[in-house]
């Protein structure tokens, strides 16, 4: 755990969140500045800066997570469609420097992008 993190204070319990789904080593959260109702977040529990980091067990339980959540948070807000991405690096946009995808639900005309 990095303490000077958000992401790991928020797996730890230190900050709360809406938690929408969890396993061993990967948890779900709504977002809490969302783009669009539902906007949730996968992450690894372990603290990671990158996808590049991320050893391929734990990446293929995020992506397994991420799996399972787009449906129900389809279903949850009843979107006909999301975007799933991960901001990967300062240069891509990322600001929360623990490894996380976005899962954002589109409705097609919304001009929202993560
Ligand atoms: P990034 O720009 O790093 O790809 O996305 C970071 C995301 O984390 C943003 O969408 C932002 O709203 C979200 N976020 C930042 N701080 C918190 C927090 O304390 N709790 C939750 N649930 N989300 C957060
Ligand atoms: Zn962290």
């Amino acid at each position: 755990m990095d303490s000077d993190c958000i992401f790991c204070q928020i797996v730890a319990g230190d900050i709360p969140a809406n938690v929408v789904a969890e396993t061993d080593d990967a948890i779900a959260f709504l977002d809490a500045n969302p783009l669009a109702p539902g906007h949730t977040l996968v992450i690894p529990k372990e603290h990671y800066h990158r996808l590049n980091d991320v050893p391929d067990d734990v990446a293929a339980e995020v992506l397994g997570l991420v799996h399972e959540v787009v449906p129900a948070v389809e279903a949850a807000v009843d979107a006909p469609a999301t975007t799933v991405a991960f901001n990967n690096g300062e240069e891509a946009g990322q600001e929360v420097p623990h490894v996380h995808g976005h899962i954002v639900p589109r409705s097609g005309d919304d001009g929202q992008r993560p």
